[in-house]
């Protein structure tokens, strides 16, 4: 189940890392996305078209708010499972195209 003291502990994750290992996943826009099955947040990554977005659009222009949940693997739940994204993750993306 989700607790506070997991939210709280964002501010102490390293996002870059999240989204450097095999969980994150291998394509798509970094996003900070919760968990539905088990409330954990981590950062994974998503494909535009996963979150109703255009293909085309640009990424960092996008609010979480307007990108739809997306199926991603939870380890914790131990499968594939759906994620509502709560932050993209411009500054990570920004860095990964080298701006
Ligand atoms: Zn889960």
């Amino acid at each position: 189940m989700s607790t506070d003291a997991d939210r709280g502990d964002r501010d102490g994750r390293d996002l870059a890392a999240e989204l450097a290992s095999a969980a994150a996943g291998q394509v798509g826009i970094p996003v900070d996305a919760i968990c539905v099955g088990c409330g954990r947040t981590r950062v994974k990554r998503a494909r535009l078209e996963e979150i109703d977005q255009h293909p085309q659009v640009d990424p960092t222009s996008l609010e979480a708010t307007d990108c739809t949940s997306f199926k991603h693997v939870c380890y914790r739940c131990g499968g594939a499972t759906w994620w509502n994204p709560i932050a993209v993750l411009t500054g990570l993306l920004e860095r990964e195209r080298g701006e």
